[in-house]
């Protein structure tokens, strides 16, 4: 299904599927299982990845010798960039969305943003609300001024071809589960730019398969985020050929785990995040699995996955941002 479209190697592949035993027993619902999509093997890991095989290789196509990309100040997907285009022989420049009016020094320098300084990536600071997509393309005019050749890579990689890197972890996730017997009733994964649940739900429709994915939003309202997921999903499709291959049925998002707003504490995300390092000794992040795994914990506790045997939850990475919000997490 994919070997037509060009791809540079960069994850370690197939990532773990993992059983939550002590977290299942803890909560006594289905079964719980973990992806463990932590486990890229760039730069400490993570979703982006994926999608980057994908991205960079259409980058690298059309002759760029830079990379522009954009996302919020602790993005992952910043730092996975800047660690791909290092090793593609790219350089990197990012506008950093600076999300919080006064953030503290953990926030602004540790974390991410210190691996992105370790991978070299140019970085520009710009307000809170300002339009990404409007100031990448000044990125790019200023590189190209300069004589280089940039290439913008959209936020989070949720372009038609970055969410093929899903497409792809959808078809190996169905194959792991055929080989250990397991018949999967459900996905649980974080919905942040889209391209993750909607590479997902591509994949395994493409591959005949009609298990529900279950996104777990992280900022934006419910029907934006919906809007957002189809319309990556839909674009997908049809780069692959497939229009259509996604209903408006198939995308479903819960946005109900926000708390204040992307990138805010909250409590059930605190605890989420003590359960899964306590009872798993696995590391979530604070922005993207720890609300996602707190929205999956509170429907286990609801009976919410109904009579669902065995729920995989995507682990997407994120835990660099754990020291970037030292401060702000209760221990
Ligand atoms: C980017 C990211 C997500 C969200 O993935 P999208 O494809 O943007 O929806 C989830 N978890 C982590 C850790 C991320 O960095």
């Amino acid at each position: 299904m994919l070997e037509r479209f060009p791809r540079v190697k960069l994850a370690h592949l197939p990532t773990p599927l993992e059983a939550l035993d002590r977290l299942s027993e803890e909560l006594g619902g289905p079964r719980l299982w973990v992806k463990r999509d932590d486990c890229t093997g760039l730069a400490t890991g993570g979703n982006k990845t994926r999608k980057l095989e994908f991205a960079l290789a259409e980058a690298i196509e059309n002759g760029a010798d830079t990379i522009i990309t954009a996302g919020a100040v602790q993005s992952n997907h910043v730092r996975q960039t800047a660690a791909a285009a290092a090793r593609a022989g790219l350089a990197c420049s990012v506008v950093l969305e600076q999300v919080f009016p006064t953030p503290g020094k953990a926030y602004r320098d540790s974390g991410n943003v210190l691996l992105d300084r370790l991978f070299g990536a140019g970085l520009h600071e710009c307000p809170a609300g300002t339009n990404l997509d409007e100031a990448m393309q000044a990125l790019a005019a200023e590189t190209a001024a300069a004589g280089g050749k940039p290439w913008v890579v959209p936020v989070g990689a949720s372009s038609a071809t970055g969410a093929l890197g899903y497409v792809n972890a959808a078809l190996e996730l169905l194959d792991q589960a055929a080989a250990m017997d397991l018949v999967i009733d459900q996905i649980v994964t974080a919905t942040g730019s889209g391209g993750t649940q909607a590479g997902l739900l591509v994949g395994l429709r493409a591959a005949g398969s009609d298990l529900p994915v279950l996104g777990i939003g992280v900022g934006s309202p419910q029907a934006e985020q919906v809007a957002k997921v189809a319309a990556v999903a839909d674009e997908t499709a049809e780069f692959l050929g497939r229009p259509g291959l996604v209903t408006a049925a198939d995308v479903v998002v819960d946005c109900g785990y926000v708390g204040g707003g992307y990138g805010q504490p909250t409590a059930a995300m605190n605890d989420a995040l003590l359960m899964a390092a306590r009872l798993e000794g696995l590391l979530l992040d604070p922005v993207y699995t720890g609300k996602a795994l707190a929205g999956l914990i509170d429907r286990v506790r609801q009976g919410g996955f109904g009579d669902a045997a065995n729920v995989v939850f995507l682990h997407t990475g994120g835990s660099p941002a754990l020291f970037a919000y030292a401060d702000q997490l209760t221990t």
